[in-house]
């Protein structure tokens, strides 16, 4: 269904109420997570979305694959409405989801057969599941691992597992819902690592919610939510740059960013907004003689 005027999400004025119950199941009031989002993504992007706790992300990722259905407006993954129910399986199988804990994401006792679970129900056939199988293991680095017991893996490569699971149903769009909260720093360096190469490599749309500002610095977009809202989107740069902002919405920039900031309002005459450590070696060098003698040591300028 997907053609290149065909964006990857788009959601139109949606609103989001839980319904509360009380001990006997009556119905005893709602609770307002989304409160109005308006959100387009094209197909192929890496998309980072950032909030404090309880402002409506998880929410949200529900919705980009039909586990939750608008209150009001609608939202379209691939031009799909989710709100019809015929085409539920296909959203499902298009957008793929990654949770935050990767022990409630594995089934199997094995990482191929968990692997190879989704299209197996889905009824691909055999020879073809194992092809999957293989390339989506190997998409996330973890091809050598395929006989093991998922129990005998670390944090990162259980969540490896679980995007090769989700990568096996030839998704267009994986969403992760904090993949790397649970993980250590190299876990999450693991999984981002993978996310990215997905991205690049096979064109599959990445929405990547997180609470780690360093994992959406290469994003080609952020949307901030704040209360059911998006309280901010644009580039990583426009975003890190309102160190202000961020911080009246609970949430940090990342720390090089921080210390550039820091440093210039210290005095040092050092250009705002330093998304990484290379640029801000640059700046304390002196950023046009570093980007000249990087010319001429790269050999492009004689
Ligand atoms: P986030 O993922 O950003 O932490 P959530 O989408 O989980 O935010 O939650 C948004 C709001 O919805 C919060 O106020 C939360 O308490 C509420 N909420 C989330 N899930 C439910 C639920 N199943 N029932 C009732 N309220 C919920
Ligand atoms: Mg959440």
């Amino acid at each position: 269904m997907l053609n290149r005027f065909t964006p990857m999400i788009k959601i139109q004025k949606l609103i989001h109420d839980y319904i509360k119950r009380d001990d006997e199941g009556n119905v005893a009031g709602t609770v307002r997570a989304i409160g109005g989002v308006d959100l387009h993504v094209e197909p192929g992007r890496f998309i980072a979305i950032l909030g404090h706790n309880g402002s409506g992300k998880s929410t949200l990722a529900k919705h980009l694959n039909a586990l939750l259905f608008p209150t009001e407006g609608t939202v379209w993954v691939d031009g799909m409405s989710t709100s019809d129910g015929k085409n539920l399986w296909e959203i499902r199988r298009e957008a793929g989801m990654v949770f935050q804990n990767p022990d409630n994401q594995i089934i199997a006792q094995v990482v191929e057969e968990d692997v190879g679970f989704g299209p197996e129900n889905i009824g691909v056939p055999t020879e073809e599941i194992w092809t999957r199988v293989e390339e989506s293991l190997k998409a996330v680095g973890m091809l050598e691992h395929r006989k093991k017991s998922p129990n005998r893996l670390s944090g990162g490569q259980k969540q490896r597992v679980s995007i090769a699971g989700v990568i096996a149903m030839e998704p267009k769009c994986i969403i992760l819902d904090e993949p790397t909260a649970m993980l250590d720093p190299n876990g999450r360096k693991e999984v981002i690592k993978a996310a990215k190469k997905l991205n690049r490599e096979k064109g599959i749309t990445v929405i990547l919610i997180t609470h780690y500002m360093e994992e959406a610095v290469d994003a080609d977009m952020i949307f901030v939510m704040d209360k059911g809202v998006v309280a901010m989107q644009g580039t990583p740069r426009e975003i890190f740059c309102q160190v202000e902002r961020m911080k009246e919405l609970q949430l940090d920039v990342p720390q090089v960013t921080l210390l550039g900031h820091e440093l210039r309002k210290a005095g040092l005459a050092i250009p705002d907004c330093i998304l990484t450590k290379e640029e801000l070696a640059d700046a304390l060098l002196g950023a046009p003689e570093a980007a000249g003698e990087k010319e001429e040591a790269d050999g492009d300028q004689s």
